[in-house]
């Protein structure tokens, strides 16, 4: 069950990160620490990601994974790999199993 609390704060999450995305092309900087404060958000409250939270930001460096832009996307074994042009790291999502 998500408490009230939690709502809101998903909703801040999703908040952040859909300004983040508009800013992307205007202040780099500013998009990327949305994406770091809604990162730790996520994680400090154990928010859980969502798929399309997943591919949004980097796990590892915290930067907004913007495909053509800072991220490498492939197709490859039934999955969508996103590789983070910034610190190298590779997210992978299969695609083959999703209901
Ligand atoms: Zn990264």
């Amino acid at each position: 069950m998500l408490t009230k609390a939690k709502k809101y704060l998903i909703e801040d999450v999703e908040y952040l990160l859909s300004h983040a995305k508009e800013l992307r092309k205007s202040d780099k900087e500013l998009a990327d620490r949305y994406a770091k404060i809604a990162y730790n958000m996520i994680t400090k409250n154990k928010l859980g990601m969502k798929r399309e939270q997943k591919l949004l930001i980097c796990k590892n460096c915290n930067r907004l994974l913007i495909p053509g832009d800072t991220a490498i996307v492939r197709l490859y074994k039934g999955a969508v790999t996103y590789k983070c042009l910034n610190c190298g790291k590779i997210v992978r999502i299969s695609y083959a199993k999703r209901e």
